[in-house]
This record gives structure tokens, sequence and C-alpha cells, in this order.
């Protein structure tokens, strides 16, 4: 235990920048990530809350190296996922950090091997599942480390895992707390993507964080672009979307069931896109060789259920599309964020309609979870609906709802081309009373395409059927379109005003209906977009494959570097990124470094990169001039 008496030397000050820079060949650190790391090495505990992507694994990385090297030992990395291990410790190898994993895919051998350098205290990192961490043979053998002094740190990953209110939960989570009571002067560092409240309280009150200090980062990702268009034909527009704006590049397209997943897949395969599909019904092998793929790979579009992309963190995925609604703004957030880890730019894309609000709405009414927890799900889902169906900028509102104010972000599709608003007031009222005139009429409900046709006055059999064509509401809607009338349905429902209920979607009137109808609330909604012309040419004047801009010459050093990065993945059996990231290629591409000393100033080269790749990256610089 750490006491006056510690005989470790004190950490300095200055170590964790040191680190930063040697280590990672990053010149500072981003926003909270100093904070936290000062706060850690200095043996306090602390709770980082941080939008995917905004850079947790530098706060417990940087301060396990700056700790393992004043004397401290071993830092033990709680991690749910067991097929990603293998490729974060491979970077820290990378990187010149000492660090291995133990899990269920090693032979005894090599899990004795890693076992002598733990016990060793030659290890700086261990990364391991909550599982293997609770077995008696694990415990014992971070109490003989802890005897020596040689626990440095313990560093939880994905807390949110603890808590049942996400939809991440894991059981073995809530074992963890017996790190604490077993090891109580080891700090620990809990980090998550999730922001709310409950979660958040969960974690701090299970795993006994109480007097953790909490680090809440912005959440704001600024190279992410959102944009969220109105459904026509979804996957149309996918395809458009994704070779107009990312013609060969690394995505995720989220889909809700996995029927959807391999349809869609398999859509694209036939458009000439390599997609592969990804969900939790398929084969586990099958999985994990997608899995893989997508990470390994250049280029690949993973089309996935939610199943998909805890842990994931390839940093050059280009584009997240949802073509389903997610359950609410925390869901989408999380999903999105897996774009653009790298901070180069990226799209979130959203296709939305009708029955996606439907559907929603229903998968809540119909659930047998408690009306409590009903009541909170539906706030969340209004939440995100008010989302997609706003007409100012999404980012304020993405941040305003996990609590940060911001400005209008001229990054997002509501920014970059402001939609224009129509007084729906009359619409919806005609809408709304001819519903109330089926009951009246027959004591029948209908759906929402028969609404449609009455409104719009088209003689269909069932209209003729049901006499609807003499009611006084019969062809007052003949001013809008189908898809308008669509979007004005919609709308109402998002707002509340109307239920769609029971297998057919019969549309029933909500106690909010009354005001709309006596006119006492108004009602301005989105006109629906048109669908928007490409914009691949758009200010970033980035192209395939290169996804920043660069000249022709610096575009074909970037190719060629790309070339030799792909050589060293394969031989070293990684993904490429974990060799160098896209934006280090890039820069190096741009400043054509000539001399060690000059490839040392690019972001993302520590000294041991240095060591190993310098040589041939000027070699390959050279040639490709
Ligand atoms: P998270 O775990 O929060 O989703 P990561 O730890 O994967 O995010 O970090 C996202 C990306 O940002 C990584 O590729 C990482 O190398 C990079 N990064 C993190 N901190 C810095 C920094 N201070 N300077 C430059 N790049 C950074
Ligand atoms: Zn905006």
């Amino acid at each position: 235990m750490l006491d006056t008496t510690d005989p470790t030397p004190a950490i300095e000050e200055g170590a964790g920048l040191g680190v930063l820079r040697e280590v990672f060949g990053y010149e500072a650190f981003r926003g909270e990530q100093a904070a936290i790391i000062q706060h850690v090495l200095a043996g306090r505990d602390a709770l980082v809350l941080m939008p995917t992507g905004g850079g947790k694994s530098l706060c417990y990385q940087v301060p396990a190296i700056a700790r393992h090297r004043a004397g401290r030992g071993v830092t033990l990395v709680v991690s749910p996922l067991i097929a990603l291990m293998h490729d974060q410790v491979g970077a820290l190898e990378e990187s010149g950090v000492h660090a291995a994993f133990l899990n269920s895919t090693l032979d005894g051998d090599e899990a004795r091997q890693i076992e002598r350098e733990l016990l060793a205290g030659r290890l700086v990192l261990l990364y391991a599942a909550p599982e293997r961490i609770l077995t008696p043979r694990f415990l014992a053998m971070l109490d003989s480390l802890h005897e020596r002094g040689l626990l440095s740190l313990v560093a939880i990953d994905e807390a949110h895992c603890v808590s049942q209110w996400g939809h991440d939960f894991r059981e073995e989570y809530l074992g963890l707390s017996v790190l604490h009571e077993r090891f109580p002067g080891v700090p620990r560092i809990a980090l998550t993507a999730t922001a709310d409240d409950h979660t958040r309280h969960d974690i701090l009150e299970r795993l006994q964080l109480q007097d953790a200090r909490a680090f809440v980062a912005s959440f704001d990702r600024p190279n992410i672009r959102y944009t969220i268009v109105e459904k026509v034909d979804p996957r149309a527009q996918l395809l458009q979307f994704i070779r107009d704006e990312h013609d060969g590049e690394a995505g995720i397209v989220y889909c809700a069931s996995r029927k959807k997943v391999e349809e869609t897949a398999e859509f694209l395969r036939r458009q000439g896109i390599a997609a592969w599909p990804y969900h939790a019904g398929m084969e586990s092998d099958v999985r994990k060789a997608n899995q893989d793929r997508f990470l390994r790979e250049d280029g690949l579009v993973m089309v996935a259920t939610i199943a998909f992309g805890m842990g994931i963190d390839k940093p050059d995925v280009r584009f997240v599309a949802h073509l389903d609604l997610p359950k609410n703004i925390e869901g989408y957030y999380q999903e999105t964020g897996r774009a653009g880890r790298d901070g180069l730019p990226a799209d979130a894309w959203m296709t939305y309609g009708l029955a996606d609000v439907v559907n929603q709405r229903r998968m809540i009414d119909d659930s047998p979870a408690a009306e409590e927890f009903k009541r909170v799900q539906r706030a969340k889902l209004d939440a995100l609906l008010a989302l997609a169906e706003g007409l100012d900028c999404r980012r304020v509102r993405l941040l305003s709802y996990f609590g940060q104010a911001s400005r209008p972000c001229g990054n997002c599709d509501n920014c970059l081309q402001p939609p224009a608003a129509w007084d729906a007031t009359e619409a919806a009222r005609k809408a709304l009373s001819c519903i109330y005139r089926f009951r009246q009429h027959s004591g029948l409900g209908f759906g929402a395409v028969h609404l449609i046709d009455v409104l719009r006055g088209k003689a269909t059999d069932k209209v003729h059927q049901h006499g609807h064509d003499r009611l006084s509401t019969f062809g007052i809607g003949e001013d809008l379109s189908d898809a308008q009338w669509r979007g004005v349905l919609r709308q109402l429902i998002a707002l509340g005003h109307l239920a769609s209920v029971g297998e057919y979607g019969t549309l029933e009137l909500t106690a909010s209906a009354r005001a709309v109808l006596k006119g006492d609330a108004s009602l301005m909604l989105r006109v629906p977009a048109v669908p928007v012309a490409t914009r691949k040419a758009r200010a970033t004047g980035r192209t395939k494959a290169v996804p920043m801009p660069l000249d022709e010459l610096a575009a074909g050093r970037f190719v060629a570097l790309k070339a030799w990065r792909a050589a060293i993945a394969r031989e070293h059996n990684l993904p490429a990124y974990v060799v160098f990231h896209d934006a280090t290629l890039a820069q190096m591409a741009r400043e054509q470094p000539d001399s060690l000393t000059a490839l040392a100033g690019i972001s993302g080269i520590g000294s041991k990169k240095l060591q190993a790749y310098g040589p041939q990256i000027l070699r390959v610089l050279q040639e490709a001039a």
C-alpha cells in the first residue's frame, strides 16, 4: 500500500506528457486528458465520461506506463470483449509497451508465460475479462503482486456494463467491487461513453467509486457531420449516399433486425460494394471472421445490428448509417460515435420515416416492462424524435441532451441547408378531424394509407366500401401530396398527438390532439426535403481512399505508404491502423520528411515506431518521389 514510507519514487509532474510524446508520438493532451492523467498518476480514483472516440484509452495507458516506470508495477485493464484484446495489446506492443491479455483464446503454455511476465512485474498492462479476474486463481496472482507493491492501477473499461439501464449490462461486472475491497489502496479509473445520470449513479455505487472524482469531457465530436433524411426508398438512398460520399471507404450500416441486416448486406454486395453482415444470430466463427475482415481490410462496409460495435476502436470508419431509428439519443450517439475516431471528417447519416416512429412506440407499449420503465423509455424516444424532426442545429440538440450548451455548428444538415418550415396547423387539424369522423361514422379506426386516400379524395374500393367519400373530410387535403401527408402524420405521432395502435397501425387521437383540433396549438413542420443532390465536391475536397485534402503528388505518396503499411500489418497479424493511422500517413505524405529527425516530428510516431519503421518509411517516400 502507498503511504509515506513508500520506497517507490514520486512521479513527477510532467511524466504523463513525456510518455505521450515519447511513446505515442502525440504533441499534446486533448481536453480533459491532462487533468485525468495527472489525477490518476497521483494515485487517486477517477470516473471518466467521454464520448466514443474522445480518447479514453490514453487516460489509463499513459498513467500505466508512467507508473510502471516509477516501479509501481502492472495496470490491470478490465475489458468485456475478449475478441478485441488481441488488437489492443498488439497496438501497445507496436508502440514498445509490454502488454498482454489473459483469456480463453490462449493455450496453457502461452498463459503460463504471460503469468510469469506478470508476476515478475515486467508487464505494464494486462487485459482480462471480469469473469477471468474473479477466479480464485487470478485473484491469488493479484494478491501476490499487491503484497510486493506491484499492482499499480485498475482500469475498468466500458464501465456502464455494470448498469442494468443500458443495453450492455453484464452480470460479471457486478463482482468487480471485490477489487476495491481486496486492494483498497490501489487507484481505480472507470471509463465509459454513456453519460446519463442513471448509469453514472450505478457505476459509482456498484463499483464503490463514491469518492472518485468525475471528469466529464465535452461530448462534442466536431468532425462528425450529422444528417437525418426522410425515408423514401431507404436502400436506394443508402446506396446513393455511399456512392456519392464514401465510395471505397469503411463504414457501418445499422439495421434493427437480423433479417434486414442480411438483406441489406446482400443488396449492397450486388451493387458492387464490399459489405458484410454481422448480428448475434450468426454462427460465432462467421461473425468473428466478418468482424476481423472489417478491422483488417481497407474500405469494407459492415451491415450490423447493435450487437456490433462495443469496443470496436477502428479509427478510420468514415461513416455510420442508420436505416432504422435507434431507441434513444444515447444509442444514436454511441453508434454514430464510431465514425471518425481519427479526427478526420466523417458522416453520421440516418433515414427516418413514419414506420420508425410507429415501430419504436409500439415496441415500448408492447414490452412487458414495468410502467415506470416504459415512461423513461418513452421520454427518451421523444427526445430522439424531436432531434429527427427538429429544424435547428442537430449538434446543439445532441449536446444539450448531455447537458452541454453550444452554438449552431455549421456541420450538420440543418446548419448547412436550413430546412424550410411550413405552418402545418391547418393540415394537422384536417387529419385529426378526419380520424375523428371515421369513429363517428362507423365506430372503426383506420391506418395511415387509407386516411391519406380519404384526405386526398381518392375513390378507392376501400373508400367506397366504407362510404368514406360521403364524409365531410373527403378530399379536403388535395393540396398536399402523399409524401407530405405521411410527413404530417409522422410528425403528429412523433409529437404524441396521434397514436398508431394494434396490428394494422390504426390511428387514434390522444389527449393532446384536442388542443390541436381546437386550434389552440400551432404546428411548424419541416418541409419534406427533396433528396439532396450529391455533395461529393464539398469543401473538404476528399477523393476516394484519401480522406483528407492532399495534392496529386502527395496523394500518390499516401497510396504508396498505405501499401507499405498493409504489408507490415499482414506480417504482424494486426489491423493496418495499429501500425499507423491514416492521419499519420497523410501528414508524412504531405510534409515529405527526409530524415529521422524530421519524421519524429509527425504526429503519431513514437520512439519505438521511429526506430522500427523510420528508415523504411524514408525509403518509401523517396521511391514515390
Ligand atoms: P475512445 O476509447 O474514447 O473511444 P480512443 O482512446 O480510441 O477513444 O481514441 C480515439 C483516437 O484518438 C485514437 O485513435 C487515439 O490514438 C487518438 N488520440 C487520443 N488522444 C490523443 C491525443 N492527445 N493526441 C492525438 N491523438 C489522440
Ligand atoms: Zn449544426
